[in-house]
């Protein structure tokens, strides 16, 4: 029953949860009393799910692992994904962590603590969905929502050893996530099973009178077409994505997988996408400019951190946003004001928003000739703890596969296809990405199923 499945899951977190530390929070009682009158005929029915810490559940508190608001806030109101995965009989159980208002990618920029990997505790789950890939590697909860701005989905699904999909831009409502770069944000499930991820998906999609970027398409049965096989489909595979910058142990999963697809009766064929080279430059410039933006709402004033006995409103703002804030997000509010100050706009912004272009424009006359594009996820496997700790510009470049699809508003699945082993020889896992045209869920999802 869902009285059992929420028992188990309690368990679980209370066995392991000490030692992964992926959950931020987590009401069992209350899901156990969902679990009470759970509709079981629903598609969801009596399922736990967990959130990642910057959707909003009511009543329920969210930090997006910052000082900010850790504390001092709980939501009024259910984010639409929320109510919808709700009325699909789903139960919200539990707020995983994340880098701080989801900006890094190993979840260490949390301000509350670190997730461990729970393949190889020494090393990260990646991020900045790093505790929603954590809890379904761990069996601490049956699927979950995270966040991809830059492929905070899909990375650490790759790392963890699970499904992460990120949706076409506009295909989920973004009301009630607390936005990052607006105009890249997409909320998405992270699963054991491609099924699951499609699921999900079909209770989450659909238009949103609340979010104006959510778009009226239609949205089909995601898993209609999961047992179909891939005989005959075409499959870029784009050289760009494959530098000297991949490592030697994921490159030969990543040329398994795509042999294994080839002998499934699919057709490889070789693309280009030459302004791809730029994405990680274009995205470091457009998703701190609408952070540094975003971010402005966290004044000391409306909600979350107030600093104590403000001199006058410059003082309130500036010591609260000091306090609250951890280093990542300032840098990224720095960078974001300084690409949008008057005398750099046009030489940063202006010229980051055409290389977008360039790249948007490339994967569509890509989809022209291919159904979907097959590439690694992230250049290597989960690294250890401090790995470039000191070095963000390392860090950054490592979103090199991932960025593309969110400057490009194009779907792509981060799918399990192997592990290479780390020194002491425990099995990192690695990711295949699938990524499809927009709103092009289905020939993604389809890919995935047939590979797994
Ligand atoms: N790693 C990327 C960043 O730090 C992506 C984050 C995300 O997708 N939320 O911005």
């Amino acid at each position: 029953t869902s009285v059992q499945i929420v028992d188990d899951i309690a368990a679980a977190i209370e066995a392991k949860d000490g030692q992964i530390d992926a959950y931020n929070n987590y009401n069992i009682e209350a899901a156990r009393e969902a679990a009470q009158n759970a509709d079981l005929s629903l598609p969801l029915g009596g399922i736990p799910i967990a959130i990642k810490d910057n959707i909003n559940v009511i009543g329920e508190p969210t930090t997006c692992a910052s000082k900010f608001l850790e504390g001092a806030y709980n939501s009024p109101y259910d984010a639409t994904v929320t109510a919808k995965l709700k009325a699909a009989g789903a139960i919200p159980l539990g707020r995983t962590n994340m880098d701080e208002f989801a900006m890094g990618s190993t979840t260490e920029n949390s301000a509350i603590k670190a997730t461990k990997n729970p393949h190889a505790l020494g090393h990260v789950p990646g991020g900045s969905s790093g505790g929603s890939a954590a809890v379904v590697a761990a069996d601490t909860a049956i699927a979950s929502l995270g966040s991809d701005t830059g492929g905070s989905i899909r990375q650490p699904a790759s790392h963890c050893g699970v499904v992460g999909l990120k949706p076409s831009y506009g295909r989920v409502s973004r009301y009630g996530l607390v936005a990052f770069a607006s105009s890249l944000d997409q909320i998405g499930p992270m699963t054991k099973s491609v099924e699951d991820a499609a699921l999900i998906l079909n209770a989450i999609s659909g238009e949103d009178k609340a979010d104006s970027t959510c778009l009226d398409a239609e949205v089909p049965d995601f898993t209609a077409n999961l047992g179909e096989d891939i005989a005959g489909m075409k499959l870029g595979v784009p050289a760009e994505f494959f530098g000297e910058w991949l490592d030697e142990g994921v490159k030969a999963n990543i040329d398994a997988a795509i042999k294994k697809l080839e002998d499934a009766g699919a057709e490889i064929v070789p693309i280009s996408l030459p302004s791809t080279q730029y994405a990680v430059a274009t995205y470091y410039i457009i998703a701190p400019a609408e952070a540094s933006s975003n971010l402005s709402r966290f004044d000391g004033v409306r909600y979350g951190n107030r600093a104590d006995k403000p001199e006058n409103m410059l003082d309130l703002y500036r010591r609260s946003r000091e306090e609250g804030f951890g280093p990542e997000v300032k840098r990224r509010i720095i960078l974001g004001t300084y690409v949008l100050s008057s005398g750099y706009y046009d030489a940063y912004y202006t010229r980051a928003q055409k290389v977008r272009t360039l790249i948007q424009r490339e994967f569509t006359e890509a989809f022209e000739k291919v159904d979907a594009i097959v590439t690694p996820v992230c250049p290597t496997a989960a690294p250890e703890f401090g790995q470039d700790s000191d070095n963000p510009l390392q860090r950054y470049h490592a979103d090199i596969c991932t960025i593309s699809a969110n400057l490009a508003g194009i779907c792509g699945i981060s799918v399990p296809c192997g592990t290479v082993d780390n020194a002491t020889g425990e099995k990192l896992p690695v990711g295949l990405q699938i990524l499809g045209p927009h709103l092009g869920e289905a020939a993604v999802l389809k890919v995935a199923a047939n590979y797994e």
